[in-house]
């Protein structure tokens, strides 16, 4: 089985060069189970990060006070499970894998320029 572009149940929602952001669809078709990751290239390295919606009215809260719940807490307090077809799970999988690839390589050429 082969990684398909575009990718079943992958979908990119946002790009900054530096980062991207793509939606994962559950196979069940519920879109409280989608699974939201920004792939991002920090100062530290990249920096992968998964949500997921409702269930806690993610959307209600800033994405801050989610980070920051993160950070102070380890977790945040809800669960949701994402449910994928062998196919979406490889295109998934490939999907984070450029996408670390791609952010990191515009975070690098992006440091070369300011420094000549
Ligand atoms: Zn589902």
């Amino acid at each position: 089985m082969n990684v398909q572009i575009p990718a079943e149940g992958v979908m990119k929602t946002n790009e900054w060069g530096d980062s991207k952001v793509y939606r994962i669809a559950c196979a069940c078709g519920d879109e409280s189970h989608n699974h939201n990751v920004w792939i991002e290239a920090e100062d530290t390295g990249i920096v992968v990060t998964v949500y997921t919606t409702t269930q806690t009215n993610f959307w209600s809260k800033a994405r801050w006070y989610h980070i920051w719940t993160l950070l102070t807490k380890g977790y945040i307090d809800t669960e949701s499970s994402v449910h994928l077809t062998k196919q979406q799970a490889l295109n998934y999988a490939e999907t984070l894998k450029n996408a670390i690839i791609d952010v990191e390589d515009f975070r690098k050429n992006n440091e070369q320029n300011k420094n000549s």
